[in-house]
């Protein structure tokens, strides 16, 4: 009897959707939640909510999903190529070929000298094989699928990989090297102990099943002390005198090899550089120190890249058109000279930043932050990192903003500022919070003073001219 009149009460899925009004996200969205709010109300078989109550339940999560849209953000983490944060970003140029290819019609699939059909990636493959100074190259989904395809078409007929304990690592999220190696079909061969592997190790483990020797660059940690690997060149040696393949992934793909601007990746191992030292097939993400979009490439002897090709994986694993057309313009930039790619690559442009230059700008925001009542914000030292599994070692000196703020109101601080339109993503420190300039777009930095003004406004810690502007917009669209 009380129950039932508890379920009557529950309001139409009719009557939320009226008082909720216009929304950013579409209608069927809108409808599910408001019908799933609903019944778990219903399903708590406890008390009805008032009217107020549910629709506050109902924008509370329609907010969470309209933040959960892929969307652009500030990234002041410090990171270079934040995975979380998309990694690389795109340099105009490249965003703009992706524009003009996806507008239109191309000649994706056609040979426009004779009419008939042609090669998806021809051109791009004959780029990336010149940067990588191979005789071919190929291209795929990212690196992982790389290293999926390269496994299971060289061991098909011999299973065994050879690699060192060292290299069995996960990197990032989901990819651990030895999970990879197996949904391949091929089967592990670990040599060595987690920090010393040597020749002599690689040479006894080779055997009638053997396929390959696979070196993975460890790229999201980094050893030191009584450390030890082969290099390339003895793992080519020993691989060659075998007649086996010895691949080596790359992970991050430095291109330019480390100099003067560049520090942070000196020492970083660019495919050229592998290749000439004796690799057989070398692969990389396209995405992390490459510069474009995610893509997996492929660089070594020709023999084998055509056996990749032919390969019925290949077809699922090949890249769309959009990122074709990206992975073009950046290898174009690359194949141009060394300075205007560096330019026109963001992540290295980012990368280039000196600290005197970001000092500049720290202070300016610095001041604004203060003319807004704001005292406890200054410009601080910090180490930027490259990040996305890429040179592990390297910190690089950068300026950053600190604002302090009581323990109390850090965490609601960070938040707020997620939740800001467009979000920005620091990060907290010794009871500070933190934004490293050196991943925030000088263009940017508009923006910033405001979306900090308000969120310190709506923590209370500064009294607010601007409170009531920060109410509306702190919380997403309004519903
Ligand atoms: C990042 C990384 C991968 C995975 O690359 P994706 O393009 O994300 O698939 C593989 N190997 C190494 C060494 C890496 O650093």
């Amino acid at each position: 009897m009380k129950q039932a009149s508890a379920r009557r009460s529950i309001p139409s899925v009719d009557k939320v959707m009226r008082r909720l009004g216009s929304s950013p996200l579409p209608r069927p969205i809108l409808v599910g939640v408001v019908r799933d709010e609903l019944s778990k109300i219903r399903d708590s078989g406890g008390i009805v909510p008032d009217f107020d109550e549910i629709i506050d339940g109902v924008r509370r999560e329609l907010n969470r999903l309209n933040r959960s849209r892929l969307q652009p953000v500030i990234n002041g983490t410090g990171i270079v190529l934040h995975t979380n944060l998309g990694r690389a970003p795109l340099g105009s140029e490249a965003a703009a070929a992706v524009h003009a290819i996806a507008l239109e019609y191309s000649n994706l699939e056609l040979n426009l000298d004779e009419g008939t059909r042609g090669g998806r990636s021809d051109y791009l493959e004959r780029c990336v094989a010149e940067i990588c100074r191979s005789e071919g190259a190929a291209v795929v989904n990212n690196c992982a699928a790389a290293l999926v395809l390269i496994l299971r078409t060289l061991t098909l007929d011999r299973k065994e990989v050879i690699i060192s304990r060292g290299e069995l690592v996960q990197i990032g999220g989901g990819f651990r090297v030895p999970e990879i190696l197996e949904s391949s079909g091929a089967t592990l061969r670990e040599v060595g102990t987690t920090n010393l592997t040597t020749t002599e190790d690689y040479r006894r483990a080779i055997g009638e099943r053997t396929g390959l020797i696979l070196k993975v660059h460890r790229s999201n940690f980094f050893m030191d002390g009584f450390v030890g690997a082969p290099t390339t060149r003895d793992l080519a040696e020993l691989a060659s005198s075998h007649g086996l393949p010895f691949v080596e992934d790359l992970g991050s793909g430095a291109i330019l090899s480390g100099t003067d601007d560049r520090d942070a990746c000196a020492g970083e191992p660019t495919a050229a550089q592998i290749i000439g030292d004796g690799a057989d097939l070398v692969c990389f993400s396209g995405d992390k120190l490459f510069g474009a979009a995610q893509a997996g490439l492929i660089a070594g002897r020709v023999d084998l890249i055509h056996r990749l090709k032919n390969d019925p994986l290949f077809r699922a694993f090949r890249c769309g058109k959009m990122v074709i057309a990206a992975l073009q313009s950046v290898t174009e930039g690359y194949l141009s000279g060394t300075g205007p790619a560096v330019d026109l690559i963001p992540t290295h442009r980012m990368l280039k930043q000196t600290r005197d230059q970001l000092h500049e700008r720290a202070r300016s925001l610095v001041d604004r932050i203060k003319s807004a009542g704001f005292t406890k914000v200054t410009v601080a030292d910090g180490a930027s990192r490259v990040g996305g599994g890429s040179v592990p070692k390297a910190s690089i000196p950068t300026q950053t903003i600190d604002l302090e703020l009581s323990q109390t109101r850090l965490g609601s601080f960070a938040r707020l500022l997620r939740e800001s339109t467009p979000p920005l993503i620091g990060y907290i420190d010794e009871g500070r919070f933190r934004i490293d300039l050196r991943t925030v777009f000088p263009a940017q930095d508009e923006w910033l003073p405001d979306l900090i003004i308000r969120a310190l406004e709506s923590v209370g810690a500064i009294g607010g001219r601007h409170s009531t502007k920060a109410e509306e917009t702190d919380h997403g669209p309004s519903l």
